[in-house]
């Protein structure tokens, strides 16, 4: 299934995990799976060598248990650094071969230090290969403090729109701490013309060392209110666990009460976190319908 048609009349709500690290088995991520079948995400992705892992491996097999397992659609990320035209179409048989649907067309990080020694520069050389090479539904990241490359906000909205015209169907942004940095991207988007369905990345924070190393990785800020948090809980880790759930809620609770398309969770493979967060706030996108908000405010 066509993960964008999920978009036209709810919020949708899904879900992100990561291919096991180098050392641990396969079977791990099968049993966070098998923990999080019965909640139902409208779709959930899978990483690919994020991080600069070599996993890249399993990332279709899970994609393929996804679907076996949670019986709902999934999403391979599809990072095209250092990749020949010849790697990629290789790959592409691959998910079509496996019956993959939906990509998450990427550049990727480039490691640092390195220079990109593939054919692909940017994520929309990919995107512009596989439309010619495929019939995926194809998605794309993007950044509401804007990406860490790039010299200001207007260029980078100029490359997301560059990137979302070479045949994008979905957004999935950046995770961010405040909303308001979303509901700000959200309006340049609209301005610059990009309408295709946008969702929200949100990221429960666990650790103190997790909010540094995204923060360091991705330029994202970190409100005094979340800073504040992790100075009085970071040596009491269930306190800490909880608030980081209490504050994804949050922001959740503010982004669909304010009609955003969706919500992906970065579960980080923490199948207690995201069971606790979906419970706590799956009803509100069940009573979301789109089609009838749409009709009532322009009522
Ligand atoms: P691009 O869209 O190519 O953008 C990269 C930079 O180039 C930006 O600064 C952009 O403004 C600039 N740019 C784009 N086009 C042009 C142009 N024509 N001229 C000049 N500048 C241009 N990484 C992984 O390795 N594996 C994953 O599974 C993974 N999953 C991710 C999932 C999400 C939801 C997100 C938000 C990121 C993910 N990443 C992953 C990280 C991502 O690969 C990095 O952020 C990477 O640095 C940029 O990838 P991109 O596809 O956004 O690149």
């Amino acid at each position: 299934m066509s993960i964008v048609d999920l978009f036209q009349d709810k919020t949708v709500f899904s879900f992100e995990v990561f291919p096991p690290q180098r050392n641990a088995s396969i079977e791990t991520i099968y049993d966070t799976l098998y923990d999080l079948r019965d909640l139902r995400p409208d779709f959930i992705s899978v990483t690919y060598g994020a991080g600069g892992g070599k996993n890249n491996v399993s990332t279709v097999p899970i994609a393929e248990h996804i679907n076996d397992i949670c019986h709902v659609p999934s999403v391979v990320h599809f990072p095209c650094v250092n990749q020949s035209k010849k790697d990629v179409l290789e790959k592409i048989e691959e998910l079509k071969a496996a019956g993959i649907e939906n990509i998450l067309a990427l550049r990727g990080d480039i490691p640092e230090g390195e220079r990109n020694q593939g054919d692909f520069r940017y994520a929309s050389d990919l995107i512009a290969f596989l439309r010619e090479h495929g019939d995926f539904n194809i998605s794309a990241a993007c950044y509401p403090e804007g990406h860490l490359e790039s010299p200001d906000k207007v260029e980078d909205i100029r490359n997301l729109k560059n990137k979302v015209d070479a045949g994008v169907n979905h957004l999935i942004s950046q995770l961010f701490f405040e909303n308001k940095h979303f509901y700000i991207f959200q309006e340049r988007c609209a301005l610059a013309g990009i309408n295709v369905p946008i969702e929200a990345g949100i990221m429960p924070v666990i650790n103190k060392r997790q909010v540094q190393k995204m923060a360091s990785l991705c330029g994202v800020n970190v409100p005094k209110k979340f800073q504040r948090i992790l100075e009085k809980y970071e040596d009491n880790p269930v306190a800490m666990r909880d608030a980081g759930i209490a504050y994804a809620v949050d922001q959740i609770v503010d982004l669909v009460t304010h009609g955003v398309d969706g919500v992906h969770l970065y579960t980080m493979n923490n199948s207690y976190i995201a069971r606790k967060i979906y419970k706590a706030t799956h009803s509100l996108f069940e009573s979301t319908n789109k089609g009838a908000k749409k009709a009532s405010s322009s009522a």
